[in-house]
């Protein structure tokens, strides 16, 4: 959490770190930190036997941020031993299951902020705007605009035509699920969708986490190329900063 901290972020850029499974951490250059999904524990290993493969880079009481976001209200997303060891977050975000959730840990109501499917919110320079995804009852997608740079983040989602309408923001970023598994897309579909997206970079996340629900990115990055799909491809490696600059583009 330091190194993130410390972390200088220049002005045009953001800085991604990714936690592994659907987490990650933003960074802007005014030096606002959001989390989405952290998953920093074991409790999937406690309740369904499934181990982690990747390693715990930060405890759940060293994260200090202005936003956590979770987008569905899954142990891998939402997860109470991650959750209620947090108190350095100043606001915590989700659909209705997930505002549920954080209540019944104990997160003060003043704290919390309900945001369901299709609806925007802006808090200075971040914009959230919650995207159409189906996968469990109010799932949600995110779309952060963190000054001018579009990033959408899926979450957990099956394939639908719907979630095509996401190309209107013409996101910058795409984070996109490709496991294939328990109600998401494979990497084809994965594929598929970011080419009718059109992002200028396409990260693939939702693997590696536990061998009993992965899948390989190369696959997707093979299939995004058979698909002619012009923007950039990146395989993020799991607790590294990634600085994205979009002056440069
Ligand atoms: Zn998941």
């Amino acid at each position: 959490m330091k190194n993130i901290l410390d972390k200088q972020i220049p002005k045009g850029a953001v800085g991604i770190w990714w936690l592994g499974q659907g987490g990650f951490i933003f960074k802007t250059f005014r030096d606002k930190i959001i989390f989405v999904d952290p998953y920093l524990s074991d409790s999937v290993e406690k309740k369904d036997g499934l181990k982690r493969m990747v390693g715990i880079s930060i405890k759940p009481e060293e994260v200090a941020a202005d936003f956590l976001l979770c987008t569905h209200d899954h142990l891998d997303h939402t997860d109470p031993e991650t959750l209620y060891r947090i108190d350095k977050v100043k606001i915590f975000i989700g659909p209705s299951s997930v505002v549920k959730h954080y209540k019944q840990l104990g997160i003060s109501a003043e704290k919390i902020i309900e945001i369901n499917q299709m609806k925007e919110k802006i808090w200075g320079d971040v914009k959230i705007f919650t995207a159409f995804a189906r996968h469990t009852e109010d799932s949600v997608g995110y779309i952060f605009n963190f000054n001018g740079i579009t990033v959408y983040i899926t979450g957990d989602t099956e394939y639908d035509e719907k979630l095509k309408e996401v190309s209107k923001f013409k996101p910058d970023i795409m984070l996109v699920c490709i496991n294939g598994k328990w109600g998401n897309m494979n990497y084809k579909e994965a594929a598929l969708l970011t080419k009718n997206i059109d992002p200028k970079l396409v990260i693939p996340m939702h693997y590696g986490m536990f061998k009993e629900n992965t899948a390989n990115p190369k696959d997707f990055i093979r299939y995004l190329e058979k698909l002619n799909f012009k923007g950039e491809k990146k395989i993020l490696e799991s607790n590294e900063c990634f600085l994205y600059r979009k002056d440069e583009k």
